[in-house]
């Protein structure tokens, strides 16, 4: 039996001391181990637009470990390609809560690598998350415009060097993905799903899903992340390959959902719209990264008109001479190029109201 514990409402902090206190957390971490929390900072961006973890939930699991007589903790991210981690720190108030609480903070951008075999080859991953005794993912639950839906497993991408991600996306992120949870195996993890956008990993539509969980599986929280969105796990290869590379056990109707406190008005769990799909009908993507690809969804998004031409993007396309729209530096051999690596929303959505 591998419970799954769900909290019900739009108050972090209380969620998560409720999820802990519930499931006794502090009983299953081993006395004097060190504890990474990995949150979601993909963006520098409040959580109510849907993309980030809850600064309170943060807050909220420091002040339960230390509590419980914890004290070597650290708070550890990168965000995105693109994005600054420091600014997502800054921004959403880490560097007063580390000091409040005398914790570490860590831009896992600066840190050290380490090379690891896994079943889809060698990869680099960063030092500190793989140093640590109990590392703690703090997802949230969202809609992914390339991998349909993200939570747990591709968190953790969140610890690999920058140079890694757009390798990953080379390779088409999902073989990757899997293979970094052989390697890298979060203890626990407690899932920010108050109000993550259903379609954009990097926010912007958030709806108010109004949930959190706590559970100890990746691949057993992502399908049951799948289930609540409607989505059928197999949708998402990467959950079924990571099952099958032993990094976790997908979610079973055995498996029992511990409510920590009472549902009450909580609204039925929202379907993702398909917006991205409508949106990107007219998009060749060919290994594109992610913060490149969610910054053409989101120059669509704001266009009030559909461009008749073809629309490129993705590392696939480097070295390739074409008619159309190529977006960013890999589609140069474009007619019409957006320069930058990944190019803003902004500059895609000028160079889209020109055609
Ligand atoms: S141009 Fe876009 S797809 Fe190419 S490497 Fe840069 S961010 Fe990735």
């Amino acid at each position: 039996m591998r419970p799954i514990y769900m909290a019900y409402g739009d108050r972090p902090r209380e969620m998560t001391l409720g999820l802990l206190t519930a499931s006794d957390t502090a009983s299953f971490v081993p006395q004097g181990a060190s504890i990474g929390i990995k949150p979601n900072l993909v963006v520098a961006d409040s959580p109510e637009r849907g993309a980030t973890t809850h600064t309170e939930i943060v807050a909220g699991l420091i002040e339960y470990l230390m509590e419980h007589g914890f004290r070597d903790i650290s708070i550890m991210e990168s965000s995105w390609v693109g994005e600054g981690t420091g600014r997502a720190f800054s921004l959403l108030g880490y560097h007063e809560m580390a000091k409040r609480f005398g914790v570490k903070l860590y831009d896992l951008k600066k840190d050290k690598t380490r090379t690891l075999s896994t079943p889809a080859g060698d990869m680099k991953v960063c030092t500190r998350p793989l140093d640590t005794d109990f590392l703690i993912s703090l997802p949230v639950l969202k809609g992914h415009c390339q991998t349909v839906m993200t939570c747990a497993l591709k968190n953790s991408k969140g610890c690999i060097p920058d140079s890694e991600k757009r390798r990953f996306h080379s390779l088409g992120l999902h073989r990757p993905i899997a293979a970094l949870a052989t390697v890298l195996k979060p203890r626990l993890i407690l899932v920010d799903s108050i109000c993550g956008d259903l379609n954009f990993e990097e926010g912007g539509t958030p709806v108010q899903t109004k949930r959190m969980m706590l559970g100890a599986d990746p691949v057993q929280i992502d399908s049951f992340g799948c289930r609540l969105m409607g989505i059928d796990p197999k949708e998402v290869s990467y959950i079924g390959l990571a099952a099958q590379w032993k990094a976790g056990e997908l979610f079973t109707e055995d498996d029992p959902v511990i409510p920590v406190n009472d549902p009450g008005g909580a609204p039925a769990y929202p379907k993702p719209s398909g917006l991205v799909s409508r949106l990107t009908k007219n998009v060749r993507q060919d290994k594109a990264c992610s913060a490149c690809f969610g910054n053409l969804v989101h120059a669509l998004y704001r266009l009030d008109h559909r461009p008749t031409e073809p629309i490129c993007i993705g590392q696939g396309f480097q070295g390739q001479r074409f008619e159309g729209i190529g977006i960013g530096r890999c589609c140069s051999g474009a007619s019409c190029t957006v320069p930058g690596c990944p190019p803003s929303a902004l500059d895609i959505l000028k160079a889209l109201r020109k055609r």
